[in-house]
Order: C-alpha cells, then structure tokens, then sequence
C-alpha cells in the first residue's frame, strides 16, 4: 500500500519551479524530458545520449562536440532529491558486460544531471571565459501524457468514451472478458470494495492486451494503469469504467459513486501533481515513437499511435486554453518527436521513416498553437544493432540488415537462438507515407529485435543521434 506523502512522481508543485528559479541564476540549466510509450527507447537513448556526452565519439554533426568545445562532462548529484536517480551506470554496464543485453526499460519518472563545462562558440561569450551548462534528463512514460485529457473529463464521460471505444476494432476483439465483467456489474450496486479492485484488475489486462506487440495500440488511459510508476497496489488505481451514460448521476454508497470518486482522486492526486509539478519546468521535450512496432502490427495500429501523438502533442500547446502554459513564464521552446530503431531498417527507408513519423503528426503539428515552440521530426537508432548487405536471391537484389537477432525471434520459420549472425530484408518502407496508414503494406514488412552490439573505439555505432543531440542541445554550447 503507498500513502500520498511517499509518493516521488506525485507530490512536488510549484516549489520546484522557486528553486530551479534560484539555482539557474548560479548556474545555466536545461530541463530535457525524454519520454515515449514503453518500449519505445528511453532508457537506450538516455544511456547513450549520456555515453556520448561523458566520453566523446564520432558525433560530427553535434558541433559542440565535434568541434572539441566540450572540454569536460561529468554526473553531479541531482537537484531534486525526491526523484529516483536514472540508473546510467547499471544501464551501460548491462550494455557492454561480457553477456551484453539491453538494459531494464523506463517504468517511473527518473532523473541525472550532467554538468558540461565548454568553450562558447561567440567571440564576446568566449571572452568571458568557459561556460558550464547542467544537464537535467528527466525520464517518464509517455503514457503519463496522454491522461492531459482526463483533466476537463467526467468519470460518466470518461466511462462513456472507454467502453465505447472497445466496443469497436482494433479494441473489440481484446475485450471479452472486459464486457463480461461490465456487464456483470451494477453502477447502482453497493460500493464493494473487492469488486472496484477486480474490476481494475479485469481493466487493466484488457489495456496489456491491447497494448502487446501484435497489436501494438498506443491510446490507452489512464497512463498509470499499464505504467504505474510508485502507485503500484494503491487504492487511487482501483476503478474501472463502468457500462453507463456520460451524464448519469452517480450516488454516494453506491458501486458507481465509489468508482467515480477514486477516478476524481486520481485525477486530483496523479494527474494534476505530475503536469504541474514536472512536466511544466520541462526546457525541452524528445518523444521517442517506436513506429515500426507499430508498422509491425497494421494500420490500425498505426492509426492509434496517430491519436496517441496527437494526443501527446496537446499537452505542448500554447494557446489560450494551454493548461501549463506558463508557470513562472518557463516553457518548452523544442520538441522533437524521433522514430526509434532506424537501424531495424536499410539506410534506404531512413528517411521514409521520417515522413511516415511526420505525416502521423503532421497536422497537428503545423498548427498556430504550436508558434513560439520548434517542434521537429526525425528517425534516430541511438545504438545501432546492425550492418547492412546486399543480397541477391532468385535474380532479385535485397537491401538486408545483418545483425545477431535475440533468441527466440524467428523469421519465416527460422527460430534464432541469440548467437547466429543473419542477413535479414525487414521489407522497404513506401515511397509514399500515406500508405502506412491505408492498410497496404499490411503484411509486408517484418522487424525482429537484435542483440545490442559491442561498442566500437569505446562508444556504440548510432544513426543521427549527433543530429538529435545538435536539435536538443547545440545552441546552449554557442
Ligand atoms: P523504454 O521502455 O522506452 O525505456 O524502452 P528501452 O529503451 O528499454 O527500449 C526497449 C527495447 O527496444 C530495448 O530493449 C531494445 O530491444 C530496443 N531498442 C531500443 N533502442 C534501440 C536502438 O537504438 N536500436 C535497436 N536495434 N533496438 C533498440
């Protein structure tokens, strides 16, 4: 059981905001969120982003780096001491150790701070001498974001709009057990605490279903159900939609009351806690988006990764109705959104995994609301896992990938066992984006997962992670 006040992804308000006031007037800092669905990348990005700040590489398109301006990084302790430290030194242990492996994904909000000292690019800046910029990478689940919306929502609408949604496809087909259950429960029933708490249960494996690989949908609140963070086991997770109209009155005493008042306590005690208190003294944003799961699984799949996004991409915007739009007038002035795992792909589709990533966001994005904040869109593989090779078979000439796939991954009838190095054509991306999202190249495409490679002159090979880094961070070295 967790209490309120134990709680480290919940509690902290504005008083953050009153200190990195203080302290950036000592010393410059920039706020990085990097957040994603789970699986999408985080916590290898952050590993490597970190590995390449401490010790160098071939970055040539990061200038502050490249061009030999950093002179020093090292990890400080972190500013706020609520937050659970991100495990960078765990993380690149498990990715170079003799049994390389891919390190514990991101399952709550984390924190490092990297301070970087270097030299200013500008005549006048360098004249004042060396310049020292902290680094503070705040890591949290995407899925956090995407309950932006349960703020101006009703438990009746909320309820209405779930059950709603997973009585059509993708959803439907996961749901079975989820409508059994619904229909077994009375709103106006007495308030039973065991079945609030297995109607959660029930709920939140209908969400893990919908969630898994081969279906891959992305648009599933609330965040904390599939990614609870600290509130593992707490009374604030235990509700459930319930089979009833948006506006039906809801009684004390009753089955519906006790589900509509935890559902106000989440959103009150969660939700309001984490925009405000973290998300709001974010400086910049990446969103790492694991697309080709998503190609992986279909364009329906694709298609709610598109609402996922587009969802994510309202908790950025400026305008009146802006929630956070300013909390001692700090705000996210770049956002970058990154398709993960280029590598699983031949440089050939590198950039039509950029425009598929810009077209599921591409609406959204152009918007007025989003005047004043540089928001961007890129494929990144922050460690590359593969090769590539030409193949010819049967006359015809493949692009493949080459890489050692994890055991237990198969393709066409193959079962690999994590130590046999294999050629492999993943399908070529379209020319023309609009075709990830009509349904055609449904079953035209395959990426499996390969083991992480050995670092290379002390660093992991990568694709445009010195771009990302340049995006994110250059102009703070100048
Ligand atoms: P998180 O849940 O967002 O923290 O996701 P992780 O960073 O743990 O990544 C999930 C999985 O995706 C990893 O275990 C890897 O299998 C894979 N992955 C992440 N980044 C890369 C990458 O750059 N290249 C490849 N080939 N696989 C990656």
């Amino acid at each position: 059981m967790v209490t309120l006040a134990g709680i480290a992804d919940g509690t902290r308000l504005v008083a953050g905001g009153v200190a990195d006031f203080a302290t950036g007037l000592v010393n410059p800092s920039l706020r990085l969120g990097v957040t994603g669905l789970s699986r999408a990348g985080k916590t290898v990005f952050i590993t490597a982003l970190v590995h390449a700040l401490l010790n160098g590489g071939r970055f040539p398109a990061f200038e502050a780096l490249s061009g030999g301006r950093i002179t020093r990084a090292y990890l400080e302790p972190q500013p706020d001491d609520d937050l659970p430290r991100f495990a960078y030194e765990e993380h690149a242990r498990a990715l170079t150790g003799e049994d390389r492996h891919w390190p514990e994904s991101t399952s709550r909000i984390s924190q490092l701070r990297l301070a970087v000292e270097y030299v200013p690019s500008g005549f006048i800046s360098r004249s004042l001498g060396r310049g020292k910029l902290n680094i503070d990478i705040v890591d949290y689940p995407g899925e956090w974001l995407l309950d932006l919306p349960l703020l101006r929502m009703s438990y009746g609408e909320w309820s209405a709009a779930t059950v709603a949604a997973s009585r059509a496809a993708p959803r439907l087909a996961h749901a079975a057990e989820f409508h059994e259950m619904l229909a077994a429960l009375d709103p106006g029933g007495a308030a039973d605490e065991l079945a609030a708490i297995r109607a959660a249960g029930v709920f939140t494996a209908y969400l893990a279903r919908c969630r898994q690989d081969d279906v891959s949908l992305s648009s599933l609140p609330p965040g904390r159900f599939l990614m609870p963070g600290d509130y593992k086991g707490s009374p604030l997770l235990a509700f459930a939609p319930l089979d009833i109209a948006p506006g039906t009155e809801l009684r004390k005493g009753t089955l519906g009351g006790l589900m509509e008042r935890r559902y106000r306590s989440y959103v009150s005690g969660i939700v309001k806690p984490f925009f405000f208190g973290h998300f709001a003294r974010l400086d910049r944003q990446i969103v790492l988006v694991d697309a080709l799961t998503a190609l992986n699984a279909g364009a329906a799949a694709v298609r709610d990764l598109e609402q996922a996004l587009t969802g994510i991409l309202a908790c950025f915007r400026q305008g009146p109705n802006a929630l956070l739009a300013s909390l001692f007038g700090r705000r996210i002035d770049r956002v970058l959104f990154a398709a993960t795992k280029a590598d699983l792909l031949h440089h050939t589709s590198h950039d039509r995994l950029e425009n598929i990533l810009k077209l599921i966001i591409g609406e959204a994005m152009t918007r007025a609301e989003f005047q004043g904040a540089e928001v961007d869109a890129a494929a990144l593989a922050a460690i590359r896992a593969t090769r590539e090779a030409t193949v010819r078979q049967n006359g015809e000439t493949l692009e493949c990938i080459l890489g050692t796939p994890l055991a237990g991954e198969t393709v066409g009838g193959t079962h690999f066992d994590g130590a046999t190095e294999a050629a492999i054509f993943p399908g070529d991306l379209p020319k023309d984006p609009r075709k990830a999202l009509d349904g055609s190249l449904e079953g035209s495409l395959k990426f499996v997962r390969f083991r992480p490679p050995p670092p290379r002159d002390g660093g992991w090979p990568h694709i445009r992670l010195d771009r990302t880094m340049e995006f994110l961070l250059g102009d703070r070295f100048r």
